[in-house]
């Protein structure tokens, strides 16, 4: 059973609203504007909901149209507010020169402002009003600008942490100022008495979909002597404030919502609310020891918890959860590549790390008491998969398993851990700043000792987070490790390798990228087993060569170096790979990139190379990322293959002559929480996929590798990289294990079960 903790970005559909609703589409279905029977009785519904929405309100007066939602309703209330200023200026009047909006406000109503603002020809002044830590607006700030701005947009509650705006603070700062004043109710509304009769509120537009109503309606109160302007102009419906046949199933469905809200016996008090909060706190509590709130309980609606765990990315926590059953949002738009740190929690002044590792909980006030129980059960249960699998220190001191090679991606910067198990100890190449932590705990957790830290190259851009690790890992420090000195790259001085028990590492200098450009050689016994190159050559891409560290004639020698003493088949791993190709070799980017194949077989000098590559990235913006200068790509390589297998599909080939391999390659923290059952997979979490990817492209060529994971998307990846790695029968199960899940459902005689 899945628990829903997302309800500030939708909530589910209250039985009464259902019923509602279907009762307006079966039974009083007629257009309320009719004058016949059957539009009565529409008529008489929709009457009934806009009432009881004015006494939950506290509109008694003022007008309250419905919408499609808030979006609309915000664009409603701009265009108003903008269109009555524009008349004063055609009129000859001078203007307030700007217009405000918290900073903390959801993105339609900055977004509506610059809209309608340049539509409309006004070309004022849009500023966002400062927020203080705990993510209030500043009135200070606000009552000394206010007299300029035209019109104040402050959101009643935030969707993102819960913080209650001080509305009657903002009400005094904003007297005598000419200001129209729009109040986003969204987070509110059944949340926080908003007295709309009290207060000077101009503008407040609501959403259904946020209060167990359906998707596609909301309502907008406009107070009495605040302009209008219709954004939808036709039939004359809602008084000819917003043409268009009425959404009568979602009216009616709100208005039955609101009525269960007024009856008081579905929603949960306040006082229950903030109990339920302590509750899913002390179980957050348990389970991530040095979990931080980002929002002040005593100012937030006690729905709303934003919480970042130190050590811990939103993706690792929003994998863990959804693997619990667990549905919550990043604090923080998660993109392809790189986690958007959140807006809100940045114009709160939160440190980086909290802005980016944000996650949100939110409930709703018709939740069952026991869904919080089962919440706070699942979050504990969360905490232990965790400390099980080395990701949060534990009291249990058994040295747990080390792969040979485990891989950390951060927006597409690579570092490595090659571990020894035999010798217990590890050297880590290319650390990054936000992993040190984890890298720390990883190899605590296993008993490892960390023999050397070292760097690819010298960034460049940032100075290299070696010696915050060796500080971090100090009681890890393999002897050697401590007394021996290193040279910039962390390289030990007066030596040519560096033994983990049957491995064995040695250095290539490759300048190009930069001056001090090295590649690192893994050797198990003679034989050479990868080759770490950082940004000499990435997937689809050589590292650039205009910075001011870059050596670009010496970059084509280097290459041919690099071949001599590599070859072209053994895998490379790159420092950077932002299209998730994990290994390559020089065999493949030769295919894919001419320049490296020209300088290999000799077709260009190291002149003619440095030549061509300057030209490649004559304009070539600094970096796509400023805070990783070394990696930008100059060719794309992502393939457009399609690997994904759907859930028939997979059946077909479980019956097939060659049993698939299959393969889980969600982390162990995830399976641990949902395990697959009898389906057996191999489980090779993405981490550690390095290790395998030889053995499975040794298959037979018939033998299909069959990778899953959570949504498919992980497990795409790794069936490209399969792909590569010349195994052509690579798939992906398409949708993941929720839609295998599904399926499973609706197809249960076929005695597969995957126990999720
Ligand atoms: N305002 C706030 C505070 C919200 O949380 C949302 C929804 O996320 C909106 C506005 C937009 O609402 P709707 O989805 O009804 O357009």
């Amino acid at each position: 059973m899945e628990i829903y903790l997302d309800a500030n970005a939708t909530t589910p559909v209250l039985p009464q609203a259902r019923a509602a609703a279907l009762s307006v589409m079966a039974e009083a279905f007629g257009n309320p504007s009719s004058i016949h029977g059957s539009g009565l009785r529409a008529r008489a519904v929709l009457d009934e909901a806009r009432a009881t929405a004015r006494r939950v309100l506290g509109a008694s007066t003022g007008r309250l149209l419905f919408t499609s939602g808030a979006t609309e309703g915000i664009q409603t209330a701009v265009l108003s507010a903008l269109t009555a200023l524009r008349r004063r200026r055609d009129t000859g009047e001078s203007l307030p020169p700007q217009l405000l909006y918290g900073a903390t406000e959801h993105k339609a109503v900055p977004e509506a402002l610059k809209h309608w603002n340049a539509l409309l020809g006004l070309h004022l002044k849009v500023v966002a009003i400062p927020v203080g830590l705990d993510g209030r607006h500043d009135l200070a700030w606000l009552r000394e600008q206010a007299p300029q701005a035209g019109l104040v947009c402050t959101m009643a509650a935030n969707n993102e942490t819960g913080v209650i705006s001080d509305l009657d603070g903002i009400a005094e700062a904003l007297q005598g100022s000419p200001a129209l004043w729009l109040v986003d109710g969204v987070q509110a509304l059944g949340k926080l008495a908003l007295d709309l009769d009290r207060r000077p509120i101009d503008y407040a537009p609501f959403s259904g979909h946020k209060l167990y109503a359906p998707k596609g309606i909301g309502m907008l109160y406009v107070r009495d002597g605040a302009p209008f302007t219709p954004l939808i102009a036709g039939g004359g419906q809602e008084g000819a404030l917003r043409s268009g046949t009425e959404n009568m199933a979602g009216i009616a469905a709100l208005g039955a919502v609101l009525k269960a809200l007024e009856s008081g016996e579905v929603f949960a008090s306040a006082q229950r609310l903030a109990e339920r909060r302590e509750r899913l706190a002390a179980a957050l509590r348990d389970a991530f020891p040095g979990v931080v709130f980002n929002a002040p309980f005593a100012l937030s609606l006690p729905t709303t918890l934003n919480v970042s765990v130190p050590g811990l990315s939103a993706k690792l926590l929003l994998d863990l959860f959804d693997a619990a059953g667990l549905r919550v949002s990043g604090g923080s738009a998660c993109g392809a590549s790189r986690a958007q740190p959140s807006y809100v929690l940045e114009a709160m002044g939160l440190p980086a790390w909290r802005t980016a590792a944000a996650v949100r909980l939110s409930f709703g006030g018709a939740d069952a008491d026991t869904t919080l129980d089962e919440a706070c059960r699942r979050l504990r249960a969360c905490g232990e998969s965790l400390r099980a699998s080395c990701q949060i220190p534990s009291a249990d001191e058994a040295p747990r398993h080390a792969e040979r090679l485990t891989r950390f991606v951060v927006d597409g910067a690579c570092c490595y851990v090659v571990a020894d198990e035999a010798s217990r100890r590890a050297v880590v190449i290319d650390p990054l700043p936000e992993l040190t932590e984890r890298l720390a705990q990883w190899m605590r957790c296993r008993g490892i000792a960390l023999a050397a830290v070292l760097d690819t190259h010298s960034h460049g851009d940032h100075a290299s987070s070696a010696p915050a690790l060796r500080a971090a890992a100090k009681d890890l420090l393999a002897p050697e490790a401590q007394g021996h000195r290193v040279d910039a790259l962390g390289w030990p001085l007066d030596q040519d390798r560096l033994a983990l028990g049957a491995l064995r590492l040695s250095r290539l200098a490759t300048p190009g990228h930069t001056e001090d450009a090295t590649a690192y050689l893994l050797h198990e016994g003679e034989t050479l087993r990868a080759a770490f190159v950082g940004d000499t050559v990435m997937p689809g891409a050589l590292g650039r060569s205009d910075f001011t560290v870059s050596a670009p004639l010496a970059f084509g020698p280097s290459l041919k170096t690099l071949a001599e003493r590599v070859g072209a088949d053994v895998t490379l791993l790159p420092g950077h790979d932002y299209d998730d190709r994990f290994a390559t070799t020089l065999a493949i980017e030769s295919l894919a990139q001419p320049l490296l194949d020209g300088v290999l077989r000799g077709r260009l000098s190291a002149e003619a190379f440095a030549a061509e590559k300057a030209e490649l990235e004559r304009d070539l913006p600094p970096t796509e990322y400023q805070t990783m200068a070394c990696g930008a790509r100059v060719a794309c390589a992502r393939a457009a293959e399609r690997v994904e297998m759907s859930a028939a599909e997979l059946r077909t080939a479980l019956r097939g002559a060659v049993a698939p391999v299959l393969v889980d390659v969600r982390e162990d923290y995830e399976v641990r929480l949902s395990p697959t059952g009898e389906l057996a997979p191999e489980s090779v979490p993405l981490s550690t996929l390095l290790n395998a990817l030889p053995r499975w492209s040794a298959l037979p060529a018939d033998a299909p590798v069959i990778f899953f994971c959570r949504s498919g998307n992980r497990s795409a990846q790794a069936a490209k990289a399969l792909r590569r790695f010349g195994h052509a029968q690579a798939w992906s199960l398409e949708g993941g294990l929720a839609l295998w899940d599904a399926e499973k459902i609706s197809a249960p005689a076929d005695g597969l079960a995957f126990a999720i």
